[in-house]
């Protein structure tokens, strides 16, 4: 069995936890915006 539990605690400390580390947003609309967190770095 894999142990899901410990995979899914380790967040990455430098990624952009709005966008996940994309440094966009996909809208549902279409397209994507650029996360005004990060300014598209995706970095925190
Ligand atoms: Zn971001």
């Amino acid at each position: 069995m894999v142990n899901l539990t410990t995979y899914k605690k380790d967040v990455k400390a430098n990624q952009c936890p709005y966008c996940k580390g994309n440094g966009y947003f996909q809208l549902r609309l279409g397209g994507s915006e650029t996360c005004s967190c990060c300014a598209g770095s995706g970095r925190k």
